[in-house]
């Protein structure tokens, strides 16, 4: 039995797997760099230990830290969550070498998967169907274009040892196969030192159907059923579910089988996951779902496993690393219901998903009967730019598909969170989508419909009235002219935007500053029309500030020139990815304080844009 377990993870996994050790009596520890010594794991845990500075590269990504960590603190077992150390082989090596128990697969089982086409043939042997491709070792151009023709287009090009989407071609043409070739190549000699590709037939409606598997140190393997991970973002999960959608039990038993298949080819032991990616254009059918890749840990999607199957997969992870054998068999696991969940981000869908960084001055999420919150953050903790800006995952259960997916629209719309800004109102309107209500979600919808879901909602009448109560003086309210109607028609500011809304109660005894309007998962700040035109910050200012910590790449304009709204202004490189900043409307640059290549600190001051006269 496991005495003391160092997690060496951050936010809402390290909770998680707190929370279950906790109730198994089993002492926590854990680990944290500078910027997360307040963090919510840290105030869990019965013991934390500093690692080093905020960048992952330097805390939680240092094997030799975490391990010096477990020492001091009298860890004998190491839980590595998801992301980070979690398949490193090497690591997960250094820490049973330590005498200390490595929760999760042996070295052997994480390397076997590790490079596509090595796992693909593994999985091919072990009689698991493999997308259609070519995975040989010549890699003569003429050769892969050959096969390229052979497979038939479109055609995939990918690294055999990429991942997290880097090193993948779309190729639709034989024309266009060499070009893509070379830049793959590329690409991969630069990213992973290995510039060997496979190819594969490229699934056109594909979909996502992934299956948790479980196996113990006496041989046995089971699977946890399966989860449809579909709705995706540039190749990031968005909602999750299980079971998936149209699949029938003769199609589950063999996936599901397929996968226990794959386990036992790496003598897998506790939580992994094998990805399929299935051909979803007739529904699901078991001659169309090919095996994609094997996760060797517990994935960010596990709840909705531990809903339909009432096991909590962190127990079992923690008994399997001790010795135990399964606590249960085959027989024994059963679906029960349906369950979604939805990974709540601090980002912001208009700005396109840029990550909202800062305080979390309100933070409340909505509730539903059978819902479950996990989270690593609380009111009043901070959204870093150091790592994922996952808030929170909601998750849902119901007796069916549509009883999951209202109680998870509940939660959703009852969440609010300020001044961060969420992709909550995103993840409600995904929800509505008629083909995800129809359960045939392919991974290209956001691709495709993204841009209609990412807008804004219009707050209901209803939802500005509440607020707006919070502003008016009970009685005497100047500025006020009555309606024929005995409601009062008043101006208010919705996010620096004038607004009139209808009033039919009386307000408050001591009016509010501004007010925050929460309605569809969104939130807005309502402040009183002032008379004097003198309006917060948030009224027309043109303040370019820095939205986080980050380097300035390219400035697009000078001192002095005109801009319209939404002109591209500045490039800002932050968190690995480019974020534009625009104009936000019509005027003049009276201000640039930065040049290419400058750092800065978040909120800095980059530009400043004023209003030509009259036009504001
Ligand atoms: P990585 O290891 O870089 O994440 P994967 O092989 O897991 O790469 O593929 C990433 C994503 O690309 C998948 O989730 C899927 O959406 C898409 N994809 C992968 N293979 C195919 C294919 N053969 N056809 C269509 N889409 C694919």
């Amino acid at each position: 039995m496991i005495r003391a377990l160092l997690i060496a993870n951050r936010g809402e996994i390290a909770c998680r797997i707190i929370r279950t050790a906790r109730a198994m009596g089993i002492r926590t520890i854990a680990v944290h760099s500078d910027a997360d010594a307040q963090a919510l794991h840290v105030r869990m845990a019965d013991q934390a230990v500093a690692i080093g500075p905020a960048p992952a590269r330097e805390s939680y990504l240092v094997g030799e830290k975490i391990l010096a960590a477990a020492r001091a603190s009298g860890a004998d077992a190491v839980h590595p969550g998801y992301g980070f150390l979690s398949e490193n082989a090497e690591f997960a090596q250094a820490v049973i070498d330590a005498g200390l128990i490595w929760v999760g697969p042996k070295p052997h089982s994480i390397t076997a998967m590790g490079l596509k086409d090595a796992a693909k043939r593994l999985m091919q042997q072990a009689g698991v169907p493999t997308t259609p491709g070519y995975l040989g070792e010549d890699q003569d151009p003429a050769r892969l274009a050959a096969e390229a023709a052979q497979i038939g287009y479109p055609v995939l090009i990918k690294a055999v040892a990429g991942g997290g989407g880097k090193g993948m071609r779309l190729v639709e043409r034989a024309e266009d196969f060499a070009d893509a070739l070379a830049s793959c190549q590329r690409e991969a000699a630069a990213s992973f030192g290995n510039d060997h590709v496979l190819i594969e037939k490229y699934i056109l409606s594909p979909r996502h159907i992934e299956v948790q598997v479980f196996g113990d140190a006496h041989g046995n393997v089971v699977h946890l059923f399966e989860r449809d991970c579909s709705l995706q973002r540039r190749h990031q999960k968005v909602i999750e579910e299980a079971p998936a959608p149209g699949m029938d039990a003769a199609t589950r038993a063999a996936v599901c089988a397929a996968a226990v298949r794959a386990a036992q080819a790496v003598q897998y032991e506790g939580a992994g996951t094998i990805e399929f990616i299935a051909d979803g254009s007739e529904g699901l059918r078991a001659d169309r779902i090919w095996f994609m890749e094997m996760n060797t840990r517990l994935q960010v999607e596990h709840p909705v496993t531990e809903a339909i199957t009432g096991v909590d997969l962190v127990e079992w992870q923690l008994r399997v690393a001790a010795g135990e054998p399964l606590p249960c068999r085959q027989d024994d696991l059963t679906i029960n219901g349906w369950a979604m969940e939805a990974r709540l981000y601090a980002e912001d869908p208009a700005r396109g998903f840029l990550p909202s960084i800062g305080r979390l001055e309100v933070l409340r999420f909505g509730s539903a009967h059978g819902g479950r919150i996990d989270t690593g953050v609380y009111e009043g903790a901070e959204v870093s730019p150091f790592y994922d800006p996952m808030i929170a995952k909601v998750i849902a259960h119901g007796a069916s598909r549509d009883q999951a997916v209202e109680r998870l629209d509940e939660m959703l719309r009852g969440t609010a969170v300020w001044p961060v800004r969420t992709n909550a109102a995103f993840l409600v309107k995904a929800l509505a989508h008629p083909q995800f209500r129809a359960g045939t979600v392919d991974t290209g919808l956001i691709g495709r419909d993204g841009d209609t879901l990412a807008q804004p909602p219009v707050p209901s009448d209803a939802a500005l009235e509440c607020a707006a109560q919070a502003l008016v003086p009970r009685s005497d309210a100047p500025g006020f002219r009555l309606n024929a109607a005995p409601r009062l028609r008043a101006r208010f500011l919705l996010d620096g935007e004038p607004v009139e809304i209808a009033l039919s109660g009386h307000g408050t005894a001591q009016p509010a500053a501004s007010a925050l309007v929460m309605d569809q998962g969104q939130v807005w700040r309502l402040e009183p029309w002032r008379r004097d035109g003198v309006h917060g910050a948030a009224a027309g200012d043109g303040a370019i500030l820095a939205p986080m910590p980050g380097k300035v790449i390219a400035v697009a304009v000078s001192e002095g020139e005109a801009v319209t709204r939404g002109q591209k202004l500045l490039t800002l490189e932050a968190m690995k990815m480019e974020h534009t900043l625009t104009a936000p409307f019509d005027g003049i640059v009276t201000e640039l304080k930065v040049s290419a290549g400058a750092q800065v600190q978040v909120e800095a001051l980059l530009a400043r844009i004023e209003a030509e006269e009259g036009a504001a």
